[in-house]
């Protein structure tokens, strides 16, 4: 039934399931009866779980990650000159937000664990810093109490992009619970995912709500009022509704992909190097592995019908947009991104399947 030539393929994404399509079907349907196409109830209903998964006052659905981010970039006041620290290792997406508010982009060096190293950020503040944007990146949350007291030392903003890790947490609080602000994609690629584009913002502070319901309408206030130039970002009520249904299945699917990374745990340990125990709960976006001679090891899995990813092959301060002007540390970032490996975590995967891949792994290295 699946399009792709794999024999296990990274990621599927059309649905065979015929319980999963008719509830997904008719949760469609609702919205063409009711026909309240843009921002319908269902907006209304998804943020208001969104806001609570989060412990959050507000949450504001927004038409994509991308826009979630330049949108809290921009309630962040930034002026030409200011700077925002950020990881290396990131969908550039997340550089783009700051470069889009207007200000620069400093970019701090990562861990082993693949996230920002706060004692690279300490080292990167300057008199314009205005704001730390933190990456919790493959869905594993950053060290957010480290970045919290940095961020409330030298009074700066402390914002999440969160859009790997909906449903992660630590020592009990979630993911988009800690920063000024948080971010989230719901793209069909996340694990929390709608069957389109779709993103989130969430926040406490009702000033930044209501610039942030302005900036998703083209700035407009009271429909029809402009007071800031902005875009269309809205959340596409048909997806909001799909996000409805998902969301009935989303703490079983995080359990799926726990299950399935502890698998892959326990076959290739001391064959590669695992994602390091995370401190709190992982959301798995992806199953990152470092790996000896990963491009070999890559072609090799490949020859055996198993499809890898590496997420992201190049480096923020290194992409054209960035690299004549970039400020950055990047030394472990470089190593790393060397050796990264995403193997397909999926929740559909078979136990089978899983067995597979980390056996073909075992071959290569013997
Ligand atoms: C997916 C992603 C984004 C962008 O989200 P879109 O919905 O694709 O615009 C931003 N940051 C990170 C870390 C992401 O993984």
């Amino acid at each position: 039934m699946t399009m792709s030539t794999y024999m296990v393929p990274f990621l599927d994404l059309s649905i065979h399931n015929e319980e999963q399509r008719s509830e997904l079907i008719a949760a469609v349907d609702r919205v063409f009866m009711h026909g309240r196409l843009v921002m319908g109830p269902e907006v209304d209903e998804i943020e208001r779980i969104v806001a609570r998964d989060c412990r959050r006052r507000y949450a504001v659905g927004v038409g994509s990650g991308t826009d979630a981010l330049w949108m809290a970039m921009r309630v962040l006041g930034l002026r030409p000159g200011d700077e925002v620290v950020t990881t290396s290792l990131s969908w550039i997406a997340t550089a783009n937000a700051i470069a889009m508010a207007g200000a620069i982009p400093v970019f701090a060096d990562i861990r082993c664990d693949l996230n920002i190293d706060p004692e690279s950020v300490r080292r990167l503040i300057t008199d314009r810093t205005r704001a730390i944007l933190v990456v919790h990146y493959t869905g594993r949350m950053c060290d957010m109490q480290a970045l919290s007291e940095i961020a409330e030392e030298h009074n700066l903003a402390l914002v999440e992009d969160a859009a790997q890790a909906y449903g992660a947490s630590l020592n009990g609080r979630p993911a988009g619970s800690f920063g000024n602000l948080a971010c989230f994609s719901m793209n069909p690629m996340k694990v929390f995912a709608a069957c389109g584009e779709a993103g989130m913002i969430v926040t406490d502070d009702t000033e930044q709500y209501e610039r942030l319901l302005a900036l998703r309408y083209n700035g407009c206030v009271n429909r029809e009022v402009c007071i800031e130039p902005s875009t269309n970002g809205r959340i596409d009520t048909l997806q909001a509704a799909i996000l409805l249904t998902r969301h009935r299945h989303l703490a079983a699917l995080l359990k799926r992909r726990r299950s399935n990374a502890a698998r892959y745990d326990k076959l290739l340990q001391g064959v590669v190097d695992t994602p390091p125990i995370a401190p709190g709960e992982h959301a798995y976006y992806t199953y990152t592995i470092q790996a000896d001679r990963r491009d070999e090891l890559q072609d090799f899995l490949e020859k055996h019908g198993v499809e890898t990813k590496i997420q992201h092959p190049i480096l923020m301060p290194e992409q054209p947009a960035y690299s004549n002007r970039a400020v950055n540390e990047s030394v472990n970032a470089c190593c790393l991104q060397k050796r990264i490996l995403c193997l397909p975590i999926h929740e559909n995967l078979a136990v089978d399947e899983i067995k597979y891949v980390a056996a073909r792994v075992c071959e290569f290295y013997p």
